[in-house]
């Protein structure tokens, strides 16, 4: 099958991961979540004590670390400089100064740059803020996947119960907002949709659903070569 890039953008809890995951399987492409570089680079700023405001020393931390992402059984697995962080980078101390650190204009060119290169080769699903306006502006298929911010929160919910069943609903639905908002109004790259992407509004849609329609829009406009 000939190999091309889909980006997937969206706001915060909008199924993107796990969406562009499953198409990556169908499609046997590799996928990439930038969303967890930017964790990574927040975790390691965070290791080091820094504050939001010191942006040369975090700018210094981000170039000279290594991101490392592999696939795993359960998911993409996170690496920074050889070690797993791939359930450190959730937590919510990282959740809460994220969208600090990926506003930072030095901190997005480094991780854009990287980015640009895994998809050099091209058979890459690649989901976050920014893929279909500055990181792949040719990606062919380019999907803005979007839920109201009561389900994106509902489900974010059903999803941490287990692992921090301290959080409420409303919490959640505060976080998601207050990202949104950041990542929305920030001056580089905002969460913007691109005006060649198609959106799908996944309020009231299944997960298997959303994947079908990406892989019926990828066949038509891609595969058959009605672009
Ligand atoms: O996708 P996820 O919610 O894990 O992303 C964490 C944060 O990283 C987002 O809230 C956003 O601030 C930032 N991000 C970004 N650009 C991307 C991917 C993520 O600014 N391409």
């Amino acid at each position: 099958m000939r190999r091309f890039n889909i980006a997937i953008d969206g706001p915060a809890g909008a199924g993107k991961s796990t969406i562009a995951r499953l198409v990556a399987n169908q499609l046997g492409f590799i996928y990439v979540d930038t969303g967890a570089m930017y964790r990574a680079v927040t975790w390691k700023v965070l290791q080091e004590g820094l504050l939001i405001e010191q942006i040369k020393e975090i700018t210094e931390v981000a170039q000279g670390m290594d991101i490392s992402l592999m696939p795993g059984a359960n998911g993409q697995l996170v690496f920074v400089d050889g070690q797993d962080v791939t359930s450190d980078i959730r937590s919510s101390e990282v959740t809460n100064f994220v969208s600090y650190i990926a506003s930072i204009g030095e901190v997005r060119k480094l991780l854009v740059e990287k980015q640009k290169q895994m998809a050099a080769e091209k058979g890459i699903v690649m989901d976050g803020r920014d893929i279909g306006t500055h990181v792949l502006p040719d990606a062919e298929m380019k999907i803005f996947l979007t839920a109201s911010v009561t389900k994106r929160a509902e489900r974010r919910f059903a999803e941490l119960q287990v692992e921090r069943p301290e959080l409420t609903l409303a919490e959640l639905e505060q976080d998601i907002a207050r990202r949104d908002h950041i990542d929305e109004n920030r001056e580089i790259s905002p969460l913007v949709r691109a005006e060649d992407a198609i959106l799908l509004d996944s309020t009231s849609m299944t997960i298997a659903q959303v994947v079908e329609q990406i892989l019926d829009l990828c066949r038509s406009r891609v595969l058959g070569g009605i672009s």
